[in-house]
């Protein structure tokens, strides 16, 4: 048998890859195994059946539309000849809606053509109105380019679009100013460099008709707060030049958009939800390894467990048959099937441990096999990453393993599977992942591979919780302090505050400015708040508070980047390995006088997970719920914490090798957390015993930290938590989550908000774990200060139990 067999003469090209059109033709069918007959393969190879959910989600019909009637025949002829022949029904519908003045977000999914909902009313009105203009953001310097390549190809007289960004050449800066009509940019630069220098950029401003944002739920937590105040601040600067543009924001599938959109651009917006693009079905597996035997938990497959004398070595023991080389047996087994096949991982190495390991098995079975793996991450040229596109698409190539820098801008669909290894994080991530598989016309096949933790666990045995649910709602808080005080200081540079404004920058601005005008940065006149000093208020979108820190190349004394003061000893811990554009790094040094960290290149087989001990006190209740013995509150805490140590664990197997102690100063943290008390007598009825109390509180805390990414975008390390027997400031035991943001980022208030529903997943998902004492899959956190005791699974249950039945749905 040579690789020959393999056809890939039915992996025919999905054509014009790069249109972000909508009403394409797609590949014809082949022959090849039905997902059905696929996934019975795959599943009946191990002792034990490891697809805990089989889920059909049906084929689509495409809905077209007819052209709006105000685009021109020669823009019609111009999508026409880029293969669109006629918009979708959401594509008309948005483009319909931005064209007569409303702001819309359309949040549909992969590949479902958002960008014609907005190229449509953009270019009608840039070639009817031949002075109008348009600005266009997107979260990455690369999704920009592709959008500039995409518009440019149009070949639309007199638009002249152009990016603007960091790279752009100064010597073309002022050209793009006078002369372009469709200037593609992204938030840091309208930040840092439009915005400042609005007098330069009145002309354009002036006559501003929209402005696009594109893949607006990338723009969450404190950086979407930040971008939120950035996009008030360029309507403040419209509004002084007479414009109001229209708004037309695109967003993967999400919860509630119109509200995120609503926070983010402080407008009134309506959605646009309904998806009436074409897609194939799709098969949806959701698939937990097996549970290794208890005397070979450190897996026989692996090298030899250093577990060490060091403390907190053997507290994370693996349970599970690690995801990773499940994903790398999945890939192997779906291309000796000749299936095309993506798998999503999460980390760099993490692909190329799964394409290297699928590699190995195939070369074993058909010498040779093995060459049509491979793995795909960010930091490659474009070129580069388009050549591997175009492999996977022609059949050269048959598996792919990536990150998920496929995710923005990448037009790569039309997979036969897609393997994700681990949850995402989001469900609204797990759709596009798995959006990429099917065809139009052809099923497809998706695996959903759980990872040790309590939240793909919860999931894999939860599966309306996947197919049931909404997708989650993208988190912002505009009226964080921390945020709005520097932002409008920002402002006051651009031009003096006035009352008026502060409605336009929201709740708390008028505290905020009273601050600033306390602390003398801001001086108030008869006409307004002024700025007091020559220099801009340095403000970076991206940070949290904290100068930032500088990452430098020891051998070259290169900047790599900055990481905000707030994660940096987390990120940037000596020993610390740290990834940057997918290039990873080992920390020599983390000087915080000099704000540096002294960094070389080096790809050790392990990740380093930073460990610290907290201690927290309540400033303030915003918002209590009084349920009998159980009490319910949001409010401001202060967190002070310390990072005492890192744990090294190794990459292919979560295996921890060893845990090494760190000396950093304390940190003080002011946030926002949620927080529960029971009474003891409530502890004790419900036969928690009193000496069971902490490890109780402890395990539901892990819990509740794991499950909250189902409630809000945020990942686990957005969020911290402490528990206590007693605590002083609520007198009783208590189990607080906070948010890992100075002034929050609106997770702890969204947990708030959902506190029943959150706290019934946490207790589902501990009481649904097939351990016996706690595991990495439900009480175990890999970020515990204590080294993950004490932890009392069962009395976990009981005490959210106990708050459930006192608590009002
Ligand atoms: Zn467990
Ligand atoms: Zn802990």
């Amino acid at each position: 048998m040579t690789s020959n067999d393999f056809s890939s003469a039915r992996l025919a090209p999905r054509h014009d890859l790069e249109s972000s059109s909508a009403a394409t033709v797609s590949a014809g069918p082949g022959p090849g195994p039905s997902p059905a007959d696929l996934l019975r393969r795959l599943r009946a190879r191990g002792a034990v059946d490891p697809v805990t959910h089989v889920e059909r989600v049906p084929a689509r019909v495409g809905v077209p539309a007819p052209w709006p009637s105000w685009a021109s025949a020669e823009l019609r002829a111009a999508f026409t000849q880029r293969g669109v022949v006629a918009p979708w029904q959401h594509q008309a519908e948005a483009a319909n809606l931005a064209y007569e003045g409303e702001h819309v977000v359309v949040a549909t999914g992969t590949a479902s053509g958002k960008s014609l909902a907005y190229q449509l009313p953009a270019l009608a009105t840039l070639l009817s109105d031949p002075r109008a203009t348009v600005l266009y953001l997107a979260p990455t310097k690369a999704l920009a380019a592709d959008q500039l390549r995409a518009v440019a190809a149009l070949e639309l007289e007199g638009v002249r679009p152009a990016c603007y960004d960091g790279d752009t050449p100064r010597a073309e800066r002022e050209w793009i100013r006078r002369h372009s009509r469709f200037v593609l940019t992204n938030p840091d630069m309208l930040h840092h460099g439009i915005l400042p220098g609005h007098a330069q950029w009145s002309g354009f401003l002036r006559r501003l008709a929209y402005v696009v944002i594109d893949e607006c739920h990338t723009y969450r937590g404190v950086f979407g707060s930040h971008v939120a105040h950035v996009l008030r601040r360029l309507r403040r600067q419209c509004a002084r030049f007479g414009a109001t543009p229209v708004f037309v924001l695109a967003s993967a599938t999400s919860g509630d958009p119109a509200t995120a959109a609503g926070r983010l651009t402080g407008l009134p917006v309506t959605a646009v939800t309904e998806d009436a693009s074409p897609r194939g079905g799709v098969t949806f597996a959701l698939w937990e390894p097996p549970l290794l035997p208890p005397e070979s938990s450190a897996s026989s497959s692996v090298p030899a467990q250093t577990t060490g004398g060091h403390d907190g070595a053997t507290d994370l023991i693996q349970v599970r048959r690690s995801a990773l080389r499940e994903t790398a047996d999945l890939l192997a087994d779906t291309v000796a099937e000749g299936v095309r096949t993506l798998a999503f991982v999460r980390s760099r190495k993490g692909a190329e441990v799964v394409a290297a390991s699928a590699r190995r098995s195939l070369d074993d079975a058909v010498p040779g096999l093995g060459d049509r793996v491979a793995a795909y991450r960010g930091g490659y040229l474009r070129e580069e990453r388009r050549e591997l596109e175009r492999a996977l698409l022609h059949g050269d190539l048959l598996g792919l393993a990536s990150t998920n820098a496929l995710e923005l801008g990448v037009d790569l669909v039309g997979l036969d599977a897609v393997l994700i290894c681990g949850y995402p994080g989001t469900r609204a991530s797990l759709w596009q992942q798995a959006g990429r598989a099917g065809r139009s016309g052809q099923e497809a096949l998706a695996v959903l591979v759980a990872r040790d933790d309590p939240l793909d666990t919860y999931l894999v045995h939860h599966p309306e919780a996947i197919f049931g649910a909404p997708v989650e709602a993208t988190v912002l808080d505009p009226a964080n302090p921390y945020v709005l005080a520097p932002q409008l200081a920002c402002a006051a540079v651009e031009a003096p505050l006035t009352p008026a404004d502060l409605a336009l920058f929201g709740d708390g601005a008028k505290e905020a400015v009273d601050e600033l005008v306390a602390s003398g940065a801001l001086r108030q006149r008869p006409t307004g708040w002024y700025w007091r000093h020559r220099e801009r208020p340095e403000v970076d979108l991206r940070g949290e508070g904290g100068a930032p820190i500088c990452v430098v190349e020891s051998s070259t004394g290169r900047l790599l980047g900055t990481v905000d003061g707030g994660s940096s000893h987390f990120l940037l811990h000596p020993g610390a390995v740290y990834l940057h554009q997918g290039v990873s790094y080992v920390v020599d040094d983390l000087d915080l006088v000099d704000g540096c960290a002294l960094v070389h290149t080096e790809e050790p087989d392990w990740s380093t997970h930073a460990r610290d001990v907290t201690d927290l006190s309540v400033v303030s209740v915003r918002s209590y719920v009084d349920a009998g013995p159980v009490g319910m509150f949001l409010g401001e805490v202060d967190v002070t914490s310390q990072v005492v140590s890192y744990q090294r664990r190794r990459i292919a197997t979560g295996e921890v090798i060893d845990t090494r102690p760190l000396d950093l100063p304390t940190r003080e943290l002011r946030t926002v957390a949620v927080w529960f008390t029971l009474s003891p007598q409530s502890l004790a009825r419900a036969g928690v015993q009193s000496a069971d109390v902490p490890g109780a509180l402890h395990a539901a805390e892990h819990a509740a930290i794991g499950l909250l990414p189902l409630m809000a975008t945020c990942d686990r390390w957005d969020i911290g938590g402490l528990s206590t027997a007693v605590h002083p400031d609520t007198e009783a035991p208590t189990v607080f989550v906070y948010d890992g943001h100075p002034g929050g980022a609106g997770f702890a208030e969204r947990a708030y908000g959902t506190a029943s529903s959150w706290l019934r997943a946490t207790r589902d998902a501990i009481a649904e774990c097939g351990c016996e004492t706690g595991c990495p899959s439900c009480v175990q956190s890999p970020k515990c200060g204590n080294g993950n005791s004490p932890l009392s699974k069962p009395d976990a249950i009981r005490v959210l139990d106990v708050v459930l039945a006192n608590l009002p749905a």
